[in-house]
């Protein structure tokens, strides 16, 4: 990558960028005074800016690079595709040769009950999709009254009414009168924060259980759906304690409800394993999907379908009036599936499960012996270190929520890396292509930073 800092001018796109674009998740008043971070260019783990800046992507674009930037052969099948058919729909009995194909491809890829998938833009579309899914499901087995949908608070699924109503951020609900009618949610399995005095195996065993009580509560006959991610991403990469995953499968198998494992970060390599559903044994019924996906070359999303969903869906008969104009978009289903060409040819899963995956998670959990650390935690190619005043005691946090984090942030990018900052913990979701070296630097620049935040 060669050096472009006098090609851009920073300030003038600063300007110009502060007075006509609105950032999504963004003060914008704020914003606008300090101007942004212009990036420029990638390859590989690394991001340039418009002042010639080199910064590892130590969250893989927004939890979705996986084969890291600069891919050519995605570039090269994307162009291929936009020459021969840039775009048709595949509503009104239609399909292409490239949705055929990926539609395959992830068949073979997902959990052996899943074979079916239905395509959109996003993870939020996704979402949206199982919101409307789940209930066509039930109308269509001739069970309308199962509606309700059980999501989990500090859950994630995306931004659109759908999705901010079945993630459980409470900034985000109070924005606009959310959740909508039929959603009801039950505490996550974040035992470092909200475990008190219990173990994390019985903290992990009580929260599960408040999805049985939930489902008793509203009458198993009016649930239709519970929704979670196997590991939630944006609430700070909250890994559950081992005995949480089996006692909610337990729940799962005596109930007649459908579960919706989100696998938009967790999907497609990042925990070692193609799925987050393979990792922990979850066999869900309906998975969305997004990210990862295409490793975000293009927007794509898609939610797969169990056998199961697919009864209700297709051997029932009938139409689902549901899709979107880019479902199944002809180029980006080459962008995928020119990603996932490269995620197998490279061996990448394997790699995050038994090479980068350890070596890293290794040198990472060493970080529980800096002062202001209180926990570092990783799986697959995913960690989050929890900042805190006083290490000796977990229930102490910092008086003002966030402040500590995002000073961490901006000491980290000046380190010439990028984390993301939830609340008071510091996140790194880096593409799957990192070698040792990358991580050693990775590994190098979070201790300076931490050290440099405990001065500040
Ligand atoms: C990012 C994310 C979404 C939303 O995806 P978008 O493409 O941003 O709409 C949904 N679920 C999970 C778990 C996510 O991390």
């Amino acid at each position: 990558m060669t050096a472009q800092s006098n090609i851009y001018p920073t300030a003038a796109l600063q300007a110009t960028d502060a007075a006509h674009h609105l950032h999504p998740f963004s003060d914008m008043k704020s914003l606008n005074e300090e101007g942004s971070r212009i990036i420029t260019g990638a390859e590989g783990v690394w991001l340039q800016d418009s002042d010639g800046k080199r910064m590892m992507d130590g969250m893989a674009g927004l939890w979705c690079v996986q084969v890291g930037h600069g891919r050519k052969e995605i570039a090269e099948a994307v162009s291929r595709q936009m020459e021969e058919l840039a775009y048709y729909n595949t509503f009104f009995k239609t399909t292409h040769p490239p949705a055929v194909a990926l539609s395959e491809k992830l068949a073979q890829l997902a959990p052996d009950h899943m074979n079916r998938v239905f395509y959109c833009s996003s993870g939020s579309e996704a979402n949206d999709t199982v919101f409307r899914m789940v209930r066509h499901y039930w109308d269509q087995i001739g069970q309308p009254a199962k509606k309700t949908i059980i999501g989990r608070w500090n859950g994630y699924h995306g931004s659109t009414l759908a999705g901010t109503s079945l993630g459980g951020m409470k900034a985000m609900h109070e924005q606009g009168d959310l959740p909508v009618p039929g959603v009801r949610h039950i505490n996550q399995p974040y035992w470092f924060g909200e475990g008190g005095d219990l173990s994390p195996e019985e903290f992990g065993i009580k929260v599960a259980r408040e999805l049985e009580t939930a489902i008793d509560q509203l009458g198993e006959d009016t649930v239709g759906a519970f929704i979670a991610e196997p590991i939630q991403g944006a609430g700070g990469v909250i890994i559950p304690p081992e005995s949480y995953w089996p006692e909610i499968r337990r729940i799962l198998s005596e109930r007649n409800i459908l579960f919706a494992a989100d696998e938009v970060i967790c999907g497609f390599g990042r925990l070692g394993t193609w799925f987050g559903s393979d990792y922990y044994g979850l066999k869900p019924d309906l998975m969305p999907i997004a990210k990862g996906l295409t490793s975000g070359y293009l927007p794509m999303g898609g939610v797969m379908v169990s056998d199961r969903v697919a009864e209700g869906l297709v051997d029932k008969g009938g139409e689902f009036y549901h899709g979107y104009t880019y479902s199944g978009h002809p180029v980006c289903a080459a962008a995928a599936l020119a990603s996932l060409d490269i995620i197998e040819r490279e061996g990448l899963v394997d790699r995050v499960a038994n090479d980068i995956g350890p070596y890293l998670r290794e040198r990472w959990l060493k970080l529980n012996d800096h002062p202001l650390v209180g926990e570092a935690r990783m799986t697959g190619l995913v960690g989050a270190l929890e900042l805190v005043p006083d290490k000796t005691n977990r229930h102490k946090t910092f008086p003002d929520t966030g402040t500590v984090g995002t000073i961490c942030r901006d000491i980290s990018f000046e380190n010439g890396l990028v984390m993301r900052a939830v609340r008071d913990s510091m996140i790194i979701s880096p593409p799957l292509v990192l070698s040792r070296e990358e991580a050693d630097f990775l590994i190098e620049a979070v201790v300076k930073t931490l050290d440099e935040t405990h001065h500040a």
